[in-house]
């Protein structure tokens, strides 16, 4: 989990030309990582893979307080509300990349997206 430099939120990695950014839902803010940094970063979230996110996982469809709250970019599949909040979540193997969780803020449906 890395976290914004700019505001603080948490960033998520995406795929942009080929190479991994790591990209801030709230300010936009946009972090080129290196292959070096890939690694470290796939590391470290197998350290983070403890028991207690098992515990986590059967809670998945709760957003837990590090959950952003995305304005305007994602659509409720359900009401088309687009204030939605946003999580990841490691729900699978540890070097799988996590679950992408969203939650609409206004009917409250929540629904999963795979990377
Ligand atoms: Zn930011
Ligand atoms: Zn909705």
């Amino acid at each position: 989990m890395r976290f914004c430099p700019r505001c603080g939120s948490v960033m998520y990695p995406r795929m942009k030309d080929g190479k991994l950014q790591l990209f801030c839902p709230r300010c936009g803010y946009v972090l080129n990582v290196d292959d070096e940094d890939v690694e470290a970063y796939k590391v470290k979230r197998k350290v983070e893979h403890s028991p207690r996110e098992k515990i986590i996982v059967v809670e998945a469809d709760k957003a837990p307080s590090t959950a952003v709250l995305l304005k305007g970019q994602v659509r409720c599949p359900k009401c088309g509300a687009d204030e939605v909040y946003f999580w990841m979540m490691q729900t699978r193997a540890a070097d799988e990349p996590p679950t992408r969780f969203y939650k609409c803020k206004v009917c409250g449906y929540t629904w999963r997206e795979y990377a």
